[in-house]
C-alpha cells in the first residue's frame, strides 16, 4: 500500500500559530497547479510497482481549489499512478470555504473523506488563533457535510488554548460528540518560533501557554473518547472503528509516500526527501522540469528511531520481533533495558497481540510518548 500526498500551499490569512508552509498571496495559483501537475507525472516512475490506496489534499488549504483544479489534478494523478478502485480521497479543508454548493459538489466528486479544520466551536478561541472562519461557520459546514451524504468525516480540534478553561474544552467535545463524526484529531497548542502567536505572548497580549491545562484538556479528552467508543490508534488521532484515517495509518505504519507541492515530504523506506519550501523557486524548478527535491539516505539507526518514535504513539506499538528482525538482538536488548524502568513506573507495558511481543504506551504514559521515545533511541548502531 502506498499514498499520495499533494501539497496546496496556499491560505486566506495566517492562522496565529501556524508554521507549515503557504502563502496568502494567491496570484501564482494558476502557476502552481501546473507545477504540482508536472511534479505528479515526473515522479511516476518511483511508484511504477506501487498501486496507490491513498490521496490526500493537504496544506495549506486545499478547500481553496475550485471543483476543477480539484479535478485537474486528481485527472493527472489517475492518468500516471496505478490507483485502486475505491481509493481513500482525503481533502483537507476550512468552514469557510465550505459552502452548500460546493459541499455537494464534494460529495459528487471523487473526495469521498473531509478533513476539517475546525479547531474550537468558541468565536473567542477561533478569534485568538485568527481562524478565517466563525463559530456558526464550524457547527453550519458539518451539518450540511452530513446532510449532503458525506459520512467519513474528520475534525481537528486544538487544546490547551490560553484562556479556554477545562470546561469550554468539554463543552467542545460534547458539540462534536453531538454531531455523532467517527474520526476526530486533537492537538495541543504548541508555540513555535518566529510565529504571530510566539510574538503575542512575548508582548504580553496573549498569556502564555498552560502545560499543566493541556495535560488536562488531554485527559479529559481521552477519558470521553473512550467511554464514546473512539479508539484512540494514535496519539492526536481517534477514530470509531472503520474509520482510522488509512492515509495516516499507513505513514505510522511505514508505509511508503510521494509528496507533491512546495515543502512536501516523500519516503519510501529506505530514503526521506523533502521538496523546497518556497513557492516562486518550486515553481521555477518544475518549469524546466526539474525536481526540487532533496533526498536524505536513512541510516539503520535512522530507521530504528523512527520506527520507536511512531510505534509509542500508536495503538500498534514497538513489536520486539521486528527490531531483532531489522535492527538486530542487541538493539531489542537496548530497547528493552531502557524500557524498564518506564514499565515500572507504568508508562510502558508489553502486551502480546497476535502471538507478537509489542512494547506500547500506556494510557498513563500516552502524553509523554515522545519524551520516553527519545530515551529508548539508539545512538551508534552500524550503517
Ligand atoms: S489554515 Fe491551516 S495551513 Fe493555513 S495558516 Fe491556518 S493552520 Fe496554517
Amino acid at each position: 500500500m502506498s499514498g499520495i500526498y499533494i501539497h496546496f500551499p496556499f491560505c486566506k490569512q495566517a492562522c496565529h500559530y501556524c508554521d507549515f508552509h503557504f502563502s496568502t498571496s494567491l496570484h501564482k495559483k494558476e502557476a502552481m497547479l501546473n507545477a504540482l501537475k508536472k511534479e505528479i507525472k515526473l515522479r511516476k516512475s518511483e511508484f511504477k510497482d506501487e498501486v496507490v490506496e491513498t490521496i490526500y489534499f493537504g496544506g495549506g488549504t486545499p478547500s481553496l481549489l475550485s471543483m476543477d483544479e480539484l479535478r485537474f489534478l486528481l485527472d493527472e494523478v489517475y492518468e500516471n499512478y496505478n490507483i485502486v478502485p475505491s481509493p481513500e480521497i482525503t481533502l483537507e479543508a476550512n468552514p469557510d470555504d465550505l459552502s452548500s454548493i460546493k459541499i455537494n459538489d464534494l460529495y459528487k466528486s471523487p473526495v469521498n473523506r473531509l478533513s476539517i479544520g475546525i479547531q474550537s466551536f468558541f468565536e473567542e478561541d477561533l478569534k485568538l488563533m485568527n481562524r478565517a472562519h466563525n463559530a456558526e461557520e464550524a457547527s453550519r459546514c458539518i451539518k450540511e457535510a452530513q446532510d449532503a451524504g458525506f459520512e467519513n468525516i474528520s475534525i481537528d480540534l486544538i487544546y490547551g488554548i490560553p484562556g479556554m478553561s477545562n470546561e469550554r474544552w468539554i463543552q467542545n467535545i460534547e458539540k462534536t460528540l453531538a454531531f455523532q463524526i467517527p474520526h476526530i484529531s486533537s492537538y495541543a497548542l504548541t508555540v513555535e518560533p518566529r510565529t504571530a502567536l510566539e510574538k503575542l505572548i512575548e508582548k504580553g497580549r496573549i498569556a502564555p501557554v498552560d502545560d499543566e491545562l493541556a495535560h488536562q484538556h488531554f485527559l479529559s479528552l481521552v477519558t470521553i473518547l473512550k467511554e464514546n467508543n473512539f479508539v484512540h490508534y494514535e496519539l492526536s488521532n481517534f477514530g470509531k472503528p472503520g474509520f482510522f484515517s488509512k492515509n495516516n495509518t499507513a505513514y505510522w505504519l511505514g508505509k511508503k509516500y510521494i509528496g507533491i507541492g512546495p515543502s512536501a515530504h516523500s519516503y519510501d523506506g529506505n530514503h526521506r526527501g523533502w521538496n523546497i519550501a518556497n513557492n516562486p523557486k518550486y515553481i521555477k524548478a518544475l518549469s524546466n522540469n526539474e525536481l526540487p527535491l532533496e533526498i536524505e539516505t536513512l541510516s539503520k539507526k535512522d530507521r530504528y528511531n523512527e520506527y520507536i518514535m511512531t510505534g509509542l504513539r500508536t495503538i500498534w506499538g514497538v513489536s520486539t520481533e521486528r527490531v531483532v528482525c531489522d535492527f538486530g538482538m542487541l538493539s531489542k536488548q537496548h530497547l528493552l533495558k531502557q524500557a524498564e524502568k518506564y514499565i515500572k513506573e507504568g508508562l510502558l507495558e508489553i502486551v502480546t497481540d497476535k502471538a507478537t511481543e509489542v512494547l506500547r504506551t500506556t494510557r498513563k504514559g500516552k502524553f509523554l510518548c515522545d519524551g520516553i521515545a527519545s530515551d529508548l533511541f539508539l545512538l551508534n548502531l552500524e550503517k
